[in-house]
């Protein structure tokens, strides 16, 4: 799928930089902010946020309403068979694979208005802007709406693009169980979004991401703009420690395997190991269960989980060594045997130079105080890399809360990252087109 992107080159009195930033179309960002309203009210929760999740009646209330606003401004609506959605914008140029602009309007059970939503309502602005203009891009446009990103319903997230990207079969996609045991298959069949494009075959010149941060480093930077060079890569492990259960009362303190001991020093250590590759690591203990967990006996076992995380995978392989030489060295020294087990191995994503340019020069052209910067969690654009030049762009939200029915963003921050949004996919479109004679 890189085949046209390649191809196609850079013309070369285009290739130093977008001359033509910005351009002369701008986003409406009370229609934006109008849309994100009106569609917050499918699966509208009390306090604020949304219940919105993967194929739900309400997903599917909102899907009726994105397809219904796409073909009114002239799309044609496509539906794969994991039930991802496609607005296709023609292009002038024959033969250039279309520019997919994206992300998703499944929520978690108390989500908020901006996770997903932004990105695919500001890609709806983007696209609403060009034909109101009367703009023809050389390449074609779709904006994209994937189908369970949040995983909250169905495990794995970002199940639809995944399944577009070849990571998942359609097959693995259909068989996943929600906590009722209804099949992600059935569930999509009885909410009527099971489409006849299989998944994958759009192929794609580029895809470009507009996410709120869901972290606190653009707002206390006061930056407006995330240009997001990559996303950290993460590894699950756990670790069965086996002690050696005793009375509390009649034990010497030399004579003890204490399962619990040896599970709290190797949290202490594990601080170490992300303060060795500060700024960017982060790791985290976030599940313990001592057993026989009585006040009066020494922990005899003990279960735990880790979470290592680093935006490079070189980094994240130093930071596994020094945790299984720290858990050997402490499991001898406290004459407990520690089983390590890894569960998840998620690989560092680089995002393709070229989008990630596109993105800082729009950000630029528009004067936005920005910043690189990494993402913390996952999204589609992770799975999208894999088959398409890829990038993000991240506005603030407030407090860095998200996954919250607080989430919260200014029309203004949704607006600017509209905009560059907007931007920088005229300037990969640029770059695909031949030069003028
Ligand atoms: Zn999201």
């Amino acid at each position: 799928m890189w085949g046209l992107w390649v191809g196609m080159g850079s013309p070369p009195n285009r290739s130093l930089g977008f001359l033509d930033m910005p351009s002369n179309l701008r986003i409406d960002p009370e229609r934006l902010w109008a849309n994100l309203m009106e569609t917050a009210a499918f699966g509208a929760t009390a306090k604020g946020g949304i219940n919105r999740q993967t194929l739900t009646a309400e997903d599917a209330a909102v899907r009726g309403w994105f397809k219904r606003t796409c073909e009114a401004i002239g799309c044609k609506v496509l539906v794969d068979e994991v039930g991802n959605i496609f607005a296709l914008r023609p292009g002038r140029q024959r033969g250039l694979a279309p520019i997919a602009l994206g992300s998703h309007l499944d929520t978690q059970p108390t989500g908020g208005k901006f996770d997903g939503n932004l990105g695919v309502l500001a890609a709806l602005e983007a696209m609403r802007t060009l034909t109101t203009a009367g703009y023809e891009t050389n390449a074609p446009l779709l904006v994209v709406n994937w189908t369970n990103e949040e995983g909250a319903r169905f495990a794995p997230a970002m199940l639809g693009s995944g399944v577009f990207a070849g990571v998942y079969a359609r097959s693995m996609a259909d068989g996943v169980a929600d906590v009722a045991g209804v099949r992600f298959g059935e569930a999509l069949e009885s909410i009527g979004w099971r489409g006849e494009v299989k998944a994958g075959a759009i192929e794609l010149s580029a895809y470009l991401e507009l996410h709120i941060e869901q972290g606190p480093i653009l707002e206390a930077e006061r930056k407006t703009i995330g240009i997001v060079t990559g996303v950290q890569g993460v590894r699950w492990f756990e670790l069965a420690i086996a002690g050696r259960a005793s009375h509390a009362g009649t034990t010497p303190m030399p004579r003890r395997a204490d399962a619990f001991a040896a599970c709290a020093r190797i949290a202490v250590e594990l601080r170490g190991i992300a303060a060795a590759h500060a700024p960017m690591a982060v790791a985290t203990i976030g599940r313990v269960e001592v057993e026989p967990n009585s006040p009066n006996v020494v922990p005899g076992a003990v279960r735990m989980t880790v979470d290592i995380r680093h935006h490079e995978d070189a980094s994240l392989g130093a930071m596994e060594d020094a945790l299984h030489a720290t858990i050997e060295r402490i499991g001898r020294e406290e004459k407990v045997e520690i089983a390590t087990r890894k569960l998840h191995d998620i690989a560092a994503v680089t995002f393709h130079q070229d989008c990630v340019a596109a993105v800082r020069a729009a950000a630029e052209a528009l004067g936005h105080t920005h910043r690189d910067i990494i993402s913390g969690a996952g999204h589609d654009a992770v799975h999208l890399s894999r088959v398409t030049p890829t990038a993000m762009i991240f506005v603030p939200c407030k407090d860095g809360l998200s996954h919250n029915e607080n989430e919260s963003a200014t029309l203004l921050d949704c607006a600017a990252g509209a905009q560059v949004l907007l931007e920088a996919a005229l300037a990969l479109d640029a770059k695909l087109a031949p030069l003028p004679a």
